[in-house]
This record gives C-alpha cells, sequence and structure tokens, in this order.
C-alpha cells in the first residue's frame, strides 16, 4: 500500500463546513485589528526610502540576524528554536493545504509515496524544535526572565497556549495512529512513539482530539494582534520596510522648505516621524534588549528605549505630545550610542526616534545649561571647545605638518577635529598621527585653521541647522583643494564626514586613523605595535565599532587578529580564541557590543552626577580585566575615561590612542 494519509479523517460534512467557518473567523480576528492599524500609520510622513522588501526579510526575518546575536546564552537559542520550528509547521501546513486541493485545479494530491515518508520525517522532527523552545521560554520566563523584559501574566498564559498547541498537535498525530495505524508510521519518529503510549481508539475519540487541538489554534490566530504576539507579523512589516540604505550613523537631514511648511522643527507628535517609524513600534515585542545594553539606564538615568518605544506608540493613538509621553530627561540622556538598535530584533530605530523629537525641544528653546553654552560656542568659533580658530594650529609646532593653504594639493587630508587640536589627552593622539604620516612619506596635509567642527555633536542634540551650517562650509572649503581621501583619528568625526557630509554633496573616501595607518602597516612603511598578550585592554568606541561596523583594524594595528567585524557569534570568538589570535584582554561588552563611555549625542558636555556617569561603569569594566594599559581610538571616549579611570582606581592605569602605541613601536624600530 502507498504511504499516504486521509486528511480529515473521519470528519462529517457539516463538522467539515465548520472548521472552514472558524478558521475564517479566526484569520479576521487576527487580520482586522491590523488592517486597523495602517490608520495610525497613515499619520505619518511617507517614507522617502525605497524599501528592500526581500533583503530585509531574508535577512532579519528568515536569517535571524538580530535575534541570533543578542542574548547568545539564552534568549538567542530558544527564540531560533521557537522560530524555525514555528516556520517548518508553516511550511508543513502550507504543503498539505496544497496538496489537498490540487485536485481542484487538475492535480493530483501528491500527498504520498516517498514525498510523504520525507514530509513526516522532516517535520514531525523540525515540529519539535517549537515545543523545546516554547517550554524551554515557559520554564525561563517563570524563573530566570531577565530583568529588563516586561512579565505579565498574559506572556504566561500565551507561552502556555503556544505548547499546547505545539503538544496537542503530536497528540493528534499520535491519535491518528492509534486510531489507524499504517506500517509506515514510523517515518514520524516523535508521532509514533507517542502513539506507543496510547491504546488502539475510536473515530469518536480521535475527533475530540482533532477539535482539541483547532480550537486552539484558532485561539492562537485570534490573538496574535491583542499582545507581543503581534510581532510575529510585525516584524516582517518591519524589516521588510527599513530604511536599509540609511545606514545607523546618519540623520536625516530637515530642509528650510519642510520648516516653512510645517512651521515646526523636528518631531512635537507621533505623526511627524515616517510611517515606516511608527509601523516599527507596533512590532516591539517588550523584549527589553534594548533597555538591557543602554549605557545610560544602565547606570540609573530615566531613559529606558523600550519604554520610548512603547510610549511614542501609545502617543501615536492618543494624539498627545512627545514631550508629554516621554519626558525629556530621558531625551537628554541618551548619548546616540546605537546600543538599542543594534539589540532591537524588530530594527526600531530608536536614535532617530530621540533625535528627531530632541531637534523640536531645542528649537521651542528647551535646551539649557551646558549643552546650550557648546552650541553657542560652536556657532561662534567654528569649535565646540570655543576655542579661537587659529589655535587650532597650535599643536603643529615644529612638527613639520604641511599646511594645505601652504600645499595647495595633497593626497590625504588630515582631518584633526575639535577635540584633537584642544584636548590636551587628545592632541598627544594628534601629534602622534602626524608623526606617523611623515615617517611613512605621505603627501598629506591639515587644514589648521581653515578646519570647522564637524556639527556631529550639534546635530546629534538636536541643532539640525547649526550642523548644517558647519558642515557646508566645511564641505566648502573641502572643495577648494579638491579632496578626496580624509582620515581622521575621531570616531565622531569619521562617521558624520563618511555618513552625513554626502547629503550635502560632499562624498569622499574617509577613514578612521587605525584603518589608515593599517594600511601603511600593511605596505610596509609602518611597522605594526606588538603587545605583550593580556597586559592590554582595547576599548571599542561606539561609532566605529558598532555604528560603523570597525573593530578588526585597531586590533591588527596592535598585533591582535581577531575577527569581530560584521555579525560574530560565539563560535567565531571562541575560535579566535583558540587559535590564539587575540593578544588584547577583552572586557565583557567589545566589538559591535562594546558599552558605552557616555560622550555620545553631545552627552559629554551636559552635567551628571557622579552616580550616573556612564563613563565610571565603562572604566570598572575594563580595569577588572585586570589590564594596566587601556587603549582606545577616540579622544570623546579619551576624555570620558581618563575622568572615570581617575574616579574608579588610584593606581597608575596608562590610557593610551592606538597611534600612540604605533608611535611608540616606530620610534624603536630600525
Ligand atoms: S542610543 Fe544608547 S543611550 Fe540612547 S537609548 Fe539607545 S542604548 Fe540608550
Ligand atoms: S524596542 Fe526592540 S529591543 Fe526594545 S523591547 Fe521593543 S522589540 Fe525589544
Amino acid at each position: 500500500m502507498e504511504p499516504t494519509r486521509v486528511e480529515f479523517l473521519h470528519l462529517p460534512e457539516w463538522q467539515k463546513a465548520l472548521f472552514y467557518a472558524l478558521t475564517f473567523v479566526s484569520m479576521v480576528l487576527m487580520a482586522y485589528p491590523i488592517v486597523k492599524r495602517i490608520r495610525v500609520w497613515r499619520q505619518g510622513k511617507p517614507i522617502d526610502w525605497k524599501p528592500d522588501i526581500w533583503g530585509g526579510i531574508s535577512t532579519y526575518i528568515l536569517g535571524q540576524k538580530k535575534v541570533r546575536t543578542s542574548r547568545p546564552k539564552s534568549g538567542a537559542p530558544m527564540h531560533l528554536l521557537i522560530f524555525y520550528g514555528f516556520l517548518s509547521l508553516f511550511v508543513a501546513t502550507t504543503l498539505l493545504a496544497i496538496a489537498t486541493y490540487a485536485p481542484l485545479v487538475g492535480i493530483p494530491n501528491f500527498h504520498r509515496g516517498l514525498y510523504y515518508l520525507v514530509y513526516e520525517a522532516t517535520f514531525d522532527v523540525l515540529g519539535m524544535f517549537f515545543v523545546i523552545g516554547v517550554a524551554w521560554a515557559l520554564v525561563r520566563r517563570l524563573f530566570f526572565l531577565p530583568k529588563a523584559a516586561t512579565n505579565t501574566a498574559q506572556d504566561t498564559w500565551v507561552l502556555a497556549l503556544l505548547l499546547t498547541v505545539g503538544v496537542t498537535g503530536y497528540l493528534l498525530e499520535a491519535a491518528r495512529m492509534a486510531n489507524d495505524p499504517q506500517p509506515y508510521d514510523v517515518s514520524a519518529p516523535v508521532g509514533y512513539a507517542l502513539a506507543q503510549l496510547i491504546p488502539r481508539i475510536g473515530a469518536n475519540t480521535y475527533l475530540i482530539v482533532w477539535w482539541f487541538h483547532m480550537i486552539w489554534v484558532w485561539v492562537f490566530f485570534a490573538m496574535i494582534p491583542h499582545m507581543r504576539l503581534r510581532h510575529i507579523v510585525m516584524a516582517i512589516f518591519s524589516a521588510g520596510g527599513q530604511p536599509q540604505t540609511q545606514p545607523w550613523g546618519e540623520l536625516k537631514p530637515i530642509s528650510m522648505e519642510e520648516v516653512e511648511e510645517t512651521g515646526q522643527i523636528g518631531v512635537a507628535h507621533a505623526k511627524d516621524y515616517s510611517r515606516w517609524h511608527l509601523m516599527s513600534l507596533d512590532a516591539c515585542m517588550e523584549c527589553g534588549r534594548c533597555t538591557e545594553v543602554c549605557p545610560a539606564n544602565g547606570v540609573g538615568k530615566i531613559l529606558n528605549p523600550k519604554r520610548v518605544a512603547q510610549d511614542i506608540r501609545a502617543a501615536a493613538v492618543s494624539g498627545a505630545p512627545i514631550a508629554e509621553a516621554v519626558t525629556e530627561d530621558a531625551l537628554w540622556a541618551c548619548t546616540t550610542c546605537n546600543a538599542c538598535v543594534e539589540a532591537c530584533p524588530v530594527l526600531i530605530r530608536h536614535v532617530d526616534l530621540i533625535v528627531d523629537a530632541r531637534r523640536n525641544l531645542v528649537a521651542e528653546g528647551k535646551l539649557s545649561g551646558t549643552a546650550a553654552v557648546v552650541l553657542r560656542q560652536t556657532a561662534s568659533t567654528g569649535n565646540a571647545w570655543g576655542a579661537p580658530a587659529g589655535s587650532r594650529e597650535d599643536w603643529m609646532k615644529d612638527l613639520g605638518v604641511p599646511l594645505a593653504r601652504e600645499k595647495k594639493e595633497f593626497e590625504v587630508l588630515f582631518w584633526v577635529g575639535c577635540a584633537g587640536a584642544t584636548d590636551p589627552g587628545a592632541v598627544r593622539t594628534t601629534k602622534a598621527v602626524a608623526e606617523l604620516l611623515n615617517r611613512a612619506g605621505v603627501d598629506y596635509a591639515c587644514l589648521g585653521q581653515e578646519e570647522q567642527c564637524t556639527g556631529d555633536a550639534a546635530r546629534r542634540i538636536g541643532d539640525e541647522f547649526l550642523f548644517q551650517e558647519m558642515a557646508q562650509a566645511n564641505v566648502a572649503t573641502f572643495a577648494k583643494y579638491g579632496v578626496k581621501k580624509i582620515v581622521t583619528p575621531c570616531p565622531h568625526c569619521f562617521n558624520t564626514l563618511k555618513n552625513e557630509y554626502g547629503q550635502f554633496d560632499g562624498d569622499y573616501e574617509v577613514q578612521h586613523h587605525s584603518q589608515f595607518l593599517l594600511g601603511l602597516v600593511q605596505q610596509g612603511k609602518l611597522v605594526g605595535a606588538e603587545l605583550s598578550p593580556g597586559q592590554t585592554v582595547y576599548h571599542d568606541p561606539c561609532y566605529l565599532a558598532r555604528v560603523n561596523d570597525e573593530s578588526d583594524a585597531p586590533r591588527e594595528l596592535l598585533g591582535d587578529e581577531s575577527h569581530l567585524n560584521g555579525m560574530p557569534s560565539p563560535v567565531t570568538e571562541w575560535l579566535d580564541q583558540e587559535r590564539g589570535r587575540r593578544k588584547l584582554i577583552e572586557p565583557e561588552h567589545f566589538g559591535r557590543k562594546t558599552l558605552c563611555c557616555g560622550a555620545g549625542g553631545g552627552r559629554m558636555w551636559m552635567e551628571e552626577p557622579p552616580e550616573q556617569r556612564p563613563s565610571n561603569r565603562r572604566a570598572e569594566e575594563l580595569l577588572a580585566t585586570g589590564a594596566k594599559t587601556v587603549a582606545l581610538g577616540c579622544p570623546f571616549c579619551r576624555i570620558m575615561l581618563d575622568a572615570g579611570i581617575k574616579a574608579v582606581t588610584d593606581e597608575e592605569i596608562r590610557l593610551v590612542d592606538l597611534a600612540e602605541l604605533l608611535q611608540d613601536a616606530n620610534r624603536k624600530a630600525p
């Protein structure tokens, strides 16, 4: 006898009709509330990008890119089991439906023979992923739930419901085998094993099990839109529609025409966000991953990115102003480090939401204190520190640094940045880079007094038009000298020049100094730094490692060959360690998952009580490795960690830029 099975076994026609009716009702109950939400999303601005729907869905939904790397020790494997188990059950049901209804269009039912045996074996095993994953989630929710995740009785019941659906699915399979045993039943090993535990049953008992299973399936579908389960649907929309062409480091510009048209700057109400941003908020599953990694929340500040997403979502329905839905203190507390964006499995862009709201606060005159002073200084001197333009050349004395206005033509522009020209610690980095460029014979020049702040901090604090003024002035200066390639030791300048100046026709090849210096080492023009293993810890700057995915170049420059770019998994990290590629000691957070020093988003200039300084927390974490040297590649991080290290220890710790370590090595080289 050819292996197959009868669909709707023992089901009389009237019950079949009831099945179709209830399936229709549950689908309507699922779809209607979601369709109703379209009204909320449509309040937003039309999107101005072309979504890569398949790219987004294949990477983030089918590939589970974000899920794979967040909470790798528990949340990730659990969610992967549930997702792939659910997906396989979905595929199995779809294939079965196609096979069952194929005869209606003249195609014979193909659910038989070898296909049937392979189908049964595959989906019987894969379906267990779902059951195991849900059971794991239930145990985790009851006993080991992460602090930042929301926990309600409803969530526990939903998991119990999912488990019921999974388990009754297998019971149904076993009941079919017990009711109508066949020699090939063993091809579905889980169902077959269960069938051995129950006695042979009659048709009526089988039907009871069938209806019991189906009722829970319908309840599940009908519940999807009403709780965090809705991410099953909404995450697909969020991933498919996301602005994949907008790097995380690029904030959208505001035009004067827009301001004249709307009479406002930035976002005052949820309707001022894009439709995609509003839609993505509906995908939030309240997992708390964003809050768990938020450096501001981690030191007890009021900012809670999960809450921000939830509150803006609620404001989109109520129409409440954003300033009422999210407190100003929370909005100002953000360092724009993008840790939340990196962690969010449904691709919510918290930084866009927060900076857009800040823009409105700044326009409404709600920024005061030291950050407001910095904006005034930047506007009047072109330097965030308020230093006069001429002082940008003070560090150059006797170093033989070529100036653009004298040299006129050069291959590489060495962009120093406000900190690099002004702050004493950062000036050491600047001098080291200049010495290395000279030593390697690079054809470069600095702008000196012609350089102005990139406007990074102004933009992220929320003063968009001050940023645009700075950007346009710098782009004009670059045009004067025909600049094509820029190297800078500041990841904030690097990000802005690389990702944001294109908005003003300023398209350049921009490299962080670690990348450029590594190139010189690879060309044999410099020698790399050789550190003694286990003595030095490297602090990854957010705007280099996370926002611009560069963690390898700084390490390689220091003789460490760990491969951290992209989305490393615990397996690749383990392999790096096993193969002896690691020379640096890694702190708890490193690479893309680095912990912010607290400087970004203009926070460096905002006052905060000592117990709420992310720099102290990061300093503690770096020193917990036992390292006596802390290497870094960012002048902002240097300022913050210098204070942080002094606050948490009396020990002598060397805080040093990568360029200085390379400078040491090259001075010693023959
Ligand atoms: S960008 Fe950083 S500081 Fe801001 S909310 Fe996200 S994690 Fe927190
Ligand atoms: S915003 Fe993203 S990371 Fe945060 S709770 Fe919602 S789904 Fe989780």
